[in-house]
C-alpha cells in the first residue's frame, strides 16, 4: 500500500480522486470504483500497489502493439478493477469483480524481466491507468536498466497525471471503444473526449496504436467509422489501428460481428490511414504489415505469431526503402 497521487481531502474526511475522470467522492473506508484507491483516515492510498492479478509472458502481438518490436515477448501483468463498467468487458471476472491477487515490488518485476530475458513489462489484462503509483515506481526502475514499459489502456486519466507519467511509457495501445460520446455514458459509463485527449498527447510523445472493438448494431455504422478514422488521420496518418471482431460477453450477449462489417471498416480505414489490422478473427490481407509506399509484405503474423521479413536496421522497406512508422521493427 502507499499514498495516492492526485487527490484532493474533502469535508468530513471525504477525499476525492482526481486520477481520472471519474472524479471519485470517497468516504472514509471506502474504496473509488475501480476497487484500487481507499479512503483510510481521510487519505487517499493506493490499497492495489504491487497487488497483480496475474504475471506471464505474452507475444507482444497480443495486446496488440503490431509495430513494436514484433516477435518478441514481453512479461505481462495487471491490476484488479477497472474504471470503467463496460458492459461488453471481455475480462469482466478480474475488472469487474474484487479478485485474488498477488504482491510484486518493483524490484522483483526487474528481476523476473531479467530473468525471462523479457523485453519490459506490459501493464495490461485489466486497466493499469488505476495502477498508477506502481507503473511509477516500476516503470522509472525498468527504464533505468534498459527495459521498456508498456500500456494497454482505455484511456480514460486525467490530463495532469497522463502528462506526468508519459515520459516513462514507451509504448501504449489505447482502446477507443466508439466515437461517439452516447456510446461510452450507456455502454461504458465513460466519456469520449477524455479518450481523445488522451490518444492526442500521448501520440505527440509515445509510440501509439489504437483498437476499435466493433460491436454490431452500437458503434458499427460507416460513419461513425469514417469519424473515427478521420479522427485519427488528423493526428497522424502512420498510428496502427486494430478493428478487433466482439464476442458475446458479460452484460451483452448480440452476435458476434460478422465478417461483412470489420472488411467494411478495414475498407474505410484504408483510404486514410497506413496501417490497419482486423483482429480476432481471419480476414485475408488483414494482419500482415505492407509497405504503404511500394506494397511489399513486410512482417507476417498468424495468430500471435509474427515473422519480420523485408524489413531493414534502421526500420525501412528492405525493397523500396521508405521508413515503416514503429519501434525495433526488425528481426
Ligand atoms: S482512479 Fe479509481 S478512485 Fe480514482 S477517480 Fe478513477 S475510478 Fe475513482
Amino acid at each position: 500500500m502507499k499514498k495516492a497521487l492526485y487527490y484532493k481531502k474533502l469535508d468530513n474526511n471525504k477525499v476525492q480522486c482526481e486520477l481520472c475522470p471519474q472524479m471519485c467522492v470517497i468516504p472514509e473506508g471506502k474504496t473509488g470504483i475501480c476497487f484500487g484507491r481507499r479512503n483510510i483516515g481521510g487519505e487517499l492510498f493506493a490499497e492495489n500497489y504491487g497487488q497483480t492479478i496475474s504475471i506471464s509472458m505474452d507475444p507482444i502481438e497480443k495486446k496488440p502493439l503490431y509495430h513494436f518490436y514484433p516477435g518478441r515477448d514481453i512479461l505481462s501483468i495487471g491490476p484488479n478493477g477497472c474504471n470503467l463498467r463496460c458492459k461488453f468487458c471481455q475480462n469482466y471476472h478480474i475488472s469487474q469483480q474484487i479478485s485474488p491477487t498477488q504482491k510484486i515490488t518493483p524490484e522483483e518485476l526487474l528481476q523476473y524481466c531479467k530473468q525471462t530475458n523479457s523485453i519490459g513489462v506490459a501493464y495490461t489484462y485489466t486497466e493499469p491507468i488505476i495502477w498508477y503509483e506502481f507503473i511509477y515506481d516500476s516503470a522509472r526502475l525498468l527504464h533505468e536498466n534498459g527495459k521498456v514499459a508498456v500500456l494497454v489502456t482505455n484511456g480514460s486519466i486525467n490530463e495532469e497525471p497522463l502528462r506526468e507519467i508519459l515520459p516513462l511509457i514507451d509504448a501504449m495501445n489505447i482502446d477507443l471503444k466508439a466515437f461517439t460520446d452516447e456510446f461510452y455514458k450507456k455502454y461504458c459509463s465513460g466519456n469520449l473526449k477524455t479518450v481523445k485527449n488522451t490518444i492526442k498527447i500521448s501520440a505527440s510523445q509515445t509510440h501509439i496504436e489504437i483498437t476499435d472493438l466493433i460491436i454490431p448494431d452500437l458503434n458499427d455504422s460507416t460513419k461513425e467509422i469514417q469519424n473515427l478514422v478521420d479522427f485519427i488521420a488528423n493526428i497522424d496518418n502512420e498510428i496502427p489501428l486494430h478493428f478487433s471482431r466482439y464476442f458475446p460477453a458479460y452484460k451483452l450477449n448480440k452476435p458476434p460481428t460478422p465478417a461483412s462489417t470489420l472488411r467494411n471498416a478495414y475498407e474505410i480505414a484504408k483510404k486514410k490511414l497506413k496501417y490497419v489490422y482486423v483482429g480476432n478473427i481471419n480476414l485475408t490481407n488483414t494482419s500482415d504489415t505492407f509497405c504503404p509506399n511500394c506494397g511489399e509484405r513486410l512482417i507476417k503474423r498468424g495468430g500471435f505469431y509474427s515473422e519480420v521479413i523485408n524489413i531493414d536496421e534502421q526500420n525501412r522497406c528492405k525493397k523500396c526503402h521508405h521508413k515503416i512508422k514503429g519501434v525495433h521493427l526488425f528481426a
